[in-house]
């Protein structure tokens, strides 16, 4: 098995206000002073933050990334941000299909893969995330949904340039609930299969992220699950004694 060096990603979703810049301080307070990370560590804080993390991130190690950008470089989409946007403030990832763009803003599979081909283009790693609702999961369609969205959703350009997956069972997040550790291995494997598949030795080595309800209490188990390649972590990444916790749990 190939090894992928595991990645945790924070996503601060519409949270943080500059106070919250307290919280990136102590996290690279931690960061510096406990044992050195075994993980990339990105932040992706609300576009408002995005400079401030990325200047602030720099002396600690911790990266920057966006939550979401539009699918044209620049142009008159009011509200919008752009992919060479989150460049210019010092991003180095971002989220592109997260559930909730997916059910706030109709995103298809297909923004989501203009998504992350702007992302591409900006130079940019995109975390691609994908997953299956409740109702999927109850009638057996789960693998079979995850799957079409990964073929949907992630861009030919994968082949020659850097991108993540995150799998996040919808009915995970911020729910407290998670899938048994069985379940999480099964859809890991199901997925690095699909990029093997399509991508051949590349996609080997694509990350494949954990999200939802990841915790400083399940963390060590659930990162240590075959084809998980580290955490996309909501809720808990709000705070940096938790989130820090699940980045030593790597
Ligand atoms: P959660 O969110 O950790 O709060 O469940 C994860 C996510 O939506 O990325």
């Amino acid at each position: 098995m190939t090894t992928i060096s595991p990645l945790i990603a924070g996503n601060w979703k519409m949270n943080g206000l500059t106070h919250s810049l307290e919280e990136l301080s102590e996290l690279a307070r931690l960061l510096t002073t406990g044992e050195a990370p075994r993980a990339l560590v990105v932040v992706c804080p609300p576009a408002t933050l995005l400079a401030a993390v990325a200047a602030q991130g720099a002396s600690s190690g911790i990266l920057a990334g966006g939550q979401d950008c539009h699918t044209d470089a620049s142009g008159a989409h009011t509200g919008d941000i752009s992919a060479p946007m989150l460049a210019d403030a010092g991003a180095q990832f971002v989220i592109v299909g997260h559930s909730e763009r997916r059910a706030d803003h109709g995103e298809s599979d297909g923004d989501v893969r203009t998504k992350a081909e702007a992302a591409i283009g900006a130079g940019l790693k995109p975390i691609i995330c994908v997953g299956e609702s409740e109702a999927q999961r109850d009638a057996g369609e789960a693998e079979s949904v995850v799957v079409q969205q990964l073929a949907n959703s992630i861009p030919d350009a994968a082949a020659q340039h850097e991108v993540i997956v995150a799998y996040e069972p919808i009915w995970a997040i911020g729910t407290g609930r998670t899938p048994s550790l069985d379940d999480i291995r099964q859809m890991h494997a199901v997925i690095r299969d699909s990029l093997v598949q399509r991508f051949g030795g590349a996609g080997e080595t694509i990350r494949i992220l954990y999200g939802g309800s990841l915790k400083p209490v399940n963390a060590r188990e659930i990162l240590a699950v075959d084809h998980v390649n580290g955490g996309l972590v909501g809720g808990a990444s709000l705070l940096a004694k938790d989130f820090y916790t699940i980045i030593s749990a790597v």
